[in-house]
């Protein structure tokens, strides 16, 4: 065996180390969800000085300031998405694709913004290194949504927003879901929020503190 196929054999490892331990123990139970994170390769979406880290309990740097979130809760927005083999779904801040890479596998199609244009880049092309052909791409301000795309069924949004973009509650479809950082009090820290459209009105739902990057405006 090459030392490539042992490492690649000890990361394989530490993926389902990863999925029995920080996700299935924490509850997370969508088999599709589970399935994803068990089949995306985590490590390939990281820096290499960080790969060894790859499959640690927390968030990683990814160049530009950003960083890559931590697998218990790209799982944990993902199921609370309850995406099917139908949906389609808008994700504002592509960062290192690995989320995106997750959605791909459980939703239809996939349309993803990125207000960085080396990273829209470089997800694109680890995207297309590993045939995920149903994601398409956007660089620009991912506040202002996907207009031409829309409705969504699933809208999730992994930059902390001052408050919930107009825009995007727009663009959600009824019956669609919608998860989202949103600073709170607490400076550390921000509300992860789920919003729910019904045929009469959108609900709001607080699930748990979170820390991602600000969203930003575009330079
Ligand atoms: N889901 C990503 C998270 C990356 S961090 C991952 O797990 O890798 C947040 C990302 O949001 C960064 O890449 C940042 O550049 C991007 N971002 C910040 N503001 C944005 C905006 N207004 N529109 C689109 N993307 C934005």
């Amino acid at each position: 065996m090459s030392g490539d196929q042992a490492s690649e054999a000890t990361l394989a490892r530490q993926r389902e180390h990863m999925v029995r331990e920080q996700l299935e123990r924490r509850g997370i139970s969508d088999p599709r969800v589970l399935d994803a994170m068990r089949t995306v390769p985590r490590h390939y979406f990281i820096p290499a000085e960080y790969v060894a880290a790859a499959y640690e309990d927390s968030p990683q740097p990814i160049g530009f300031g950003q960083t890559i979130s931590q697998p218990f809760v790209v799982a944990s927005m993902t199921e609370h998405l309850r995406l099917t083999p139908q949906s389609r779904v808008l994700e504002v801040g592509t960062g290192s694709a690995y989320q995106t890479a997750i959605l791909a596998e459980v939703a239809d199609e996939v349309f993803t913004i990125e207000v960085v244009p080396d990273l829209a880049a470089r997800a694109k092309a680890i995207l297309d290194s590993l045939d995920y052909s149903n994601v398409r791409y956007k660089v620009g301000d991912g506040a202002l949504g996907w207009p031409d795309e829309a409705p969504f069924d699933g809208i999730i949004v992994t930059a902390a927003a001052a408050t919930i973009p107009e825009l995007l509650i727009q663009q959600l479809g009824v019956g669609g879901r919608m998860i989202i950082p949103v600073r709170s009090d607490d400076p550390e820290s921000q509300d992860l929020v789920l919003l729910t459209r019904t045929p009469e009105d959108v609900r709001r739902e607080a699930l748990y503190p979170v820390r991602f990057v600000p969203l930003r405006s575009p330079q």
